[in-house]
């Protein structure tokens, strides 16, 4: 059985004419797919009967589920998606009161090997990548569930996507050409991969890059993150150079502030100094409390005193609104606590 999610329209078209039907057919399914993104092939109106029933005897539209779905007060609403081999992934679907946009944050991976002492996802280890159609049925099912259409995708759910980075771009490829979301409107956050942020350097990538940063220096980002050991930020300073200079695009630095471990006033001085020469924006992200650790959540006085340090060195500064507060929607929570499906060996 063939699952639409994820085919383009070459392909699509070699399936019609298979079915002894013209490319027209193909055209109107990829429609129904992408754009209308309907829950079955009996939906698909305008194809004769007769074809839908043949398209049925070969194709389906999804083979994920909707395990979990909650909507938060704020209009957030988090999946709990499981692929046919059992395993889950969360994505989350953000509205903004003041804006038309609705953004998709989706996993790359499930589970994650990096395991940022913050993060409820890299508690639990790594287990697969997600291939690109896997990636696909997020979104699709967001908007098969909602009947409406996502503007903004941010890789921020579960997974470093520039460890599975041949299934994100190629994922990415459809969003742009399929789903018809523009290039900027794509997002990739990565812990600092560095040969991978030189490889979508290299690229020429156009998407936007989101750099979870969260530390001023080596010995708190180590502390955070253990990729630091492997990746150290002074490294890392020459790869965002890099990237600014070769994508002409300017980077988004994710902080996260964590009461008295990097939102002081010496921590926003040295942050300043270490993103002078890099063309960034800076997105602060008040700390989420997860499970098991000594972390807290900054005052707002203290969030609006690290906002004001950072603006005042030139940046243009946001603080991240918390979304879905309610509803477990920080990274990794729901998935922690319904699905238990075992480790399986990775698979492409
Ligand atoms: N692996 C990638 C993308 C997924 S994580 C990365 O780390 O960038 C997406 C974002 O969620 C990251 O910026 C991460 O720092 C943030 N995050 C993880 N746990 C959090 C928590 N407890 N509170 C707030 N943000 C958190
Ligand atoms: Fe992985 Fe990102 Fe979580 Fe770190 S913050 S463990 S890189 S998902």
């Amino acid at each position: 059985m063939i699952n639409l999610a994820g085919l383009n329209l070459n392909e699509l078209e070699d399936l019609t004419s298979e079915l002894g039907a013209s490319k027209f057919r193909a055209r109107q399914i990829h429609n129904w797919i992408y754009l209308k993104s309907v829950k079955s092939i009996d939906e698909m109106t305008d194809l004769s009967k007769k074809f839908r029933d043949e398209l049925k005897k070969v194709a389906r539209v999804t083979d994920v589920k909707i395990k979990v779905k909650q909507i938060s007060s704020d209009g957030t609403i988090k999946y709990l998606l499981e692929y046919p081999d059992g395993q889950c992934v969360e994505t989350v679907l953000m509205r903004f009161d003041n804006r038309a946009n609705l953004t998709a944050c989706i996993s790359s991976q499930v589970g994650c090997a990096v395991d940022c002492s913050f993060c409820a996802t890299g508690k639990r280890g790594f287990i697969r990548n997600i291939n690109y159609k896997e990636i696909i049925e997020q979104v699709l099912t967001i908007q098969r569930d909602t009947g409406l259409k996502v503007t903004n995708i941010v890789f921020m759910g579960q997974g470093e996507p520039l460890l599975n980075l041949d299934n994100v771009l190629k994922a990415m490829k459809i969003f742009n050409e399929d789903f018809q979301i523009g290039i900027r409107r794509l997002t990739i956050s990565t812990s600092g991969i560095i040969p991978q942020i030189n490889k979508l350097a290299d690229l020429g990538i156009h998407s936007t890059l989101a750099l979870s940063l969260h530390a001023p220096n080596h010995e708190i980002r180590s502390k955070l993150m253990k990729i630091e050991n492997k990746y150290p930020m002074n490294e890392l300073h020459k790869a965002l150079k890099n990237y600014n200079d070769k994508t002409g695009h300017r980077i988004t630095v994710e902080y996260l502030l964590i009461k008295d471990l990097n939102d002081t006033v010496q921590s926003a001085k040295e942050l300043a100094q270490y993103l002078k020469d890099i063309k960034c924006n800076i997105n602060l992200i008040p700390y989420n409390p997860t499970e098991k650790n000594d972390y807290q959540r900054p005052s707002n006085k203290s969030i609006m005193r690290f906002k004001y340090l950072m603006e005042h060195s030139g940046k243009k500064v946001t603080v991240r609104l918390e979304r879905g507060a309610d509803i477990d929607a920080a990274c990794g929570q729901l998935r922690g606590k319904v699905c238990t499906a075992k480790k399986t060996t990775p698979q492409e």
